[in-house]
């Protein structure tokens, strides 16, 4: 059995992520342009939009605008001619957002809810797609703001499960779905009845030590350090991730690290020295959480004693790389990042 029809059929493992997405998710996203942004956009497609839209239009409307998918980092012109127009009978606007504090997808999709539902359809009407529908997460709370069940006519679908949702949701929906994320879809909106290009990212900024925790929408390009001086820092931060806080990487200069057309968020953390990391306790939280169904317990030790052969019989390679075993550890230790680096470590005894 693959490990992906393993994920999404046989698997009750995951953990069920709380999700601390507030204050952000309820305030409506920021501009954060540059001068340069507003004279970039715009170019001539000639399309009459109130008419149906075919593929091939869509796709040169997609290419010419630069439109990149937030959601897997793919032009979306690539992703809207690669679908054979047979195969697809549903289309899916990916509002998942299923990672702690992440919701720039789900914060544009509430606050220009027309132009996203708008620009979904257009899509699923050009592949004649029985099917439309936007997903979220359902184990959203606390939460201030209300994620309505339909939008614009359009069913708006909870996926329930354990984390990592998105990847568990989208491989049940099978080979006929084309998914793209809210943000992208906004741009195409704009791409359409604008002749825009995309020049801008939404992008969550949030964390324990983010004074304003906010969605904005940034210039590609933009220092991420602009984005921490804009939203504010209640104190230094430990350390800073561009991407999420389960599958993000640090970033190590925030003056030279800028804003990708596929960031979706950049979170600054706090931590307090004084807690210890403590060895292993052996209560096997880390065992049940894995979606991969590995031990990461035994994983870390194989890692960290150098017993590579041992690492890669218990699984090494299968591991995904969620960091779901580091964040539900009550000794705080860093599996995950261990894991990472065994991987690394002993790819060349592998091949
Ligand atoms: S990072 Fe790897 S070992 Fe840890 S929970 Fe995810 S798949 Fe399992
Ligand atoms: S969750 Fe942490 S403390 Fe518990 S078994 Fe796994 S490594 Fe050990």
């Amino acid at each position: 059995m693959s490990f992906f029809h393993w994920l999404t059929t046989g698997s009750s493992n995951g953990i069920l992520l709380e999700q601390e997405k507030e204050p952000a998710l309820s305030k409506p996203f920021l501009p954060f342009y540059s001068s340069a942004t507003l004279q970039s956009a715009g170019f001539s497609h000639g399309y009459d939009f109130t008419k149906p839209l075919t593929k091939a239009q869509l796709c040169q409307i997609a290419r010419l605008a630069n439109i990149i998918d937030e959601r897997d980092g793919k032009p979306l012109a690539e992703k809207i001619e690669n679908c054979p127009k047979q195969k697809i009978s549903v289309v899916c606007a990916d509002a998942i957002d299923d990672e702690p504090y992440v919701s720039s997808q789900i914060n544009p999709l509430l606050h220009c809810r027309t132009e996203i539902v708008q620009a979904l359809n257009w899509l699923a009407d050009a592949f004649e797609a029985q099917t439309r529908f936007i997903a979220v997460y359902k184990n959203m709370s606390p939460l201030d703001t209300k994620i309505p069940s339909v939008i614009e006519s359009v069913e708006v679908r909870s996926m329930e499960g354990r984390y990592p949702m998105e990847i568990r949701a989208f491989q049940s929906l099978g080979e006929d779905t084309l998914i793209v994320g809210t943000a992208a879809l906004l741009h195409l909106h704009r791409a359409v009845t604008q002749g825009k290009i995309q020049t801008t990212s939404f992008i969550t900024v949030a964390g324990n030590c983010i004074s304003n925790p906010r969605n904005l929408e940034v210039t590609i390009g933009t220092p991420v350090s602009h984005l921490l001086d804009r939203c504010g820092l209640s104190r230094k931060p430990s350390y800073i991730i561009q991407g999420s806080a389960m599958h993000g990487i640090t970033v190590s200069d925030p003056d030279k690290t800028s804003v990708r057309a596929d960031t979706r968020s950049i979170l600054a953390f706090h931590v307090d020295h004084q807690e210890q990391l403590y060895s292993c306790i052996g209560c096997g939280r880390c065992i049940e959480a894995c979606p991969a169904a590995l031990n990461p317990r035994k994983l870390y030790r194989c890692v960290t004693t150098n017993h590579g052969e041992q690492a890669i019989a218990l699984g090494l390679f299968h591991c995904i790389g969620c960091s779901t075993c580091s964040y539900i550890c009550p000794s705080r230790l860093d599996l995950s990042h261990i894991i990472t680096l065994g991987k690394q470590k002993f790819s060349k005894d592998k091949n």
